[in-house]
């Protein structure tokens, strides 16, 4: 299962082309043992005229729609009923809600599916996060990538879980109101408990990854557009040393500790440090832990992690797509999407 990943090709195909499709096409055309043979979008705007500058072919989502991407001189390559069709596996990285009313589609096809965090769990066979249950998914037809917190809780109590065992993990995830280029999106002036009443739904969904895991989550909405910041304490069931834990915590394929020394106050500072970098888009796909917040008190861990909502699960559905294809375990996979996405800092 593991052999030489170059030796394959997975044939994958992207519909939905916005803030998660774009960045995880571009993800796929840096494997070596996948090709992207597609994209589909519903309109000929800014985003669908860059697919085409990089050469991915574009295919129309909504066949009425046709007539406004020629009048539009952007060339298509054909339906997406055509593009599923070609796909060995088709990543859905459309908004809430429109994963589950396309997965007809997906299923006429036989083509395995990717769906994102806005949906449904009951919609798959399994949800998915690489460094917490990759195995599940593996040679399944429906699989859901699960949102950009989850994935960060998941990262962070994964390792936890197995060095200490996890007594009891309590979570205040301060949320950004929406992605840079939501205008629509608020507050804009607010503070947020949302939802008010508890558990807000991340909890549960850590639970889709970690079902045996207690965990209680309170969320809020910021007037932020870059990150996502959580409040974590994590009762242990042992009692090490806050340094231990760090170093556990930074040996993680998908974290960055920050040091002290860096002078990374927020989200902010950690968007300029990605972009410095030459990171494309500014991404950051690492949990961003602050080291000095990694504080014990007896068995009760303490800290701080910023999670960039855009990117973080870019590395993970490159990982689903090998999950489902069978074409690598775990650790390969993690390590190949790492390498050429040359993921840590
Ligand atoms: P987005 O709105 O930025 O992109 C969605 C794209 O799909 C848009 O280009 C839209 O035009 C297109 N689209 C709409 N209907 C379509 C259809 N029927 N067929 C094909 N394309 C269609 O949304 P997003 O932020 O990329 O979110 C996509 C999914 O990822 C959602 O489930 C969301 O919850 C999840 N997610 C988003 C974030 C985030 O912070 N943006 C983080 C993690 C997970």
């Amino acid at each position: 299962m593991d052999g030489d990943l170059s030796d394959m090709s997975i044939q994958v195909a992207v519909n939905g082309y916005g803030t998660i499709g774009k960045r995880v096409a571009d993800a796929v055309t840096l494997q070596p043992d996948m090709e992207l043979i597609g994209v589909a979008k519903t309109r000929p705007n800014h985003e669908a005229e860059l697919a085409i500058d990089k050469g991915y072919p574009l295919y129309a989502a909504i066949e009425e729609r046709i007539e406004l991407f020629d009048d539009a001189g952007l060339e298509l390559a054909g339906t997406v009923d055509e593009l599923v069709a070609a796909a060995d596996v088709v990543v859905d990285a459309c908004p809430s809600g429109i994963g589950a009313e396309n997965k007809s589609l997906y299923e006429e096809h036989d083509t395995p599916a990717l769906y994102q965090g806005g949906e449904d769990a009951d919609l798959v066979d399994t949800s998915f996060n690489a460094r917490g249950n990759f195995a599940d998914a593996i040679g399944a037809d429906h699989v859901r990538v699960v949102s950009c917190n989850t994935t960060g809780l998941s990262r962070l109590l994964a390792p936890l879980e197995e060095e200490y065992g996890v007594e009891k993990a309590r979570v205040t995830l301060v949320r950004r109101g929406g992605d840079p280029a939501q205008s629509g999106r608020g507050p804009i002036n607010d503070i947020l408990p949302n939802p008010v009443s508890l558990p807000s739904h991340h909890g549960p969904d850590v639970n889709t990854i970690f079902p045996e895991l207690a965990i209680d989550t309170l969320g809020l909405k910021v007037p932020a557009t870059l990150m996502h910041t959580h409040s974590v304490n994590v009762t242990l069931e042992a009692s090490p040393d806050a340094d231990a834990v760090a170093d556990l915590l930074d040996e993680q394929a998908r974290t960055f500790l920050i040091p002290e020394s860096s002078d990374i106050d927020g989200a902010g500072a950690l968007k300029e440090f990605s972009m410095d970098r030459g990171r494309p888009r500014g991404d950051i796909w690492e949990n961003c832990i602050w080291r000095e917040s990694v504080s014990m008190e007896g068995s009760d861990l303490y800290l701080f992690q910023a999670i960039h909502q855009e990117s973080d699960v870019v590395p993970e559905n490159v990982d689903a797509i090998r999950a489902v294809s069978g074409a690598a375990d775990s650790e390969t996979s993690i390590e190949r999407t790492n390498e050429t996405m040359a993921i840590g800092f």
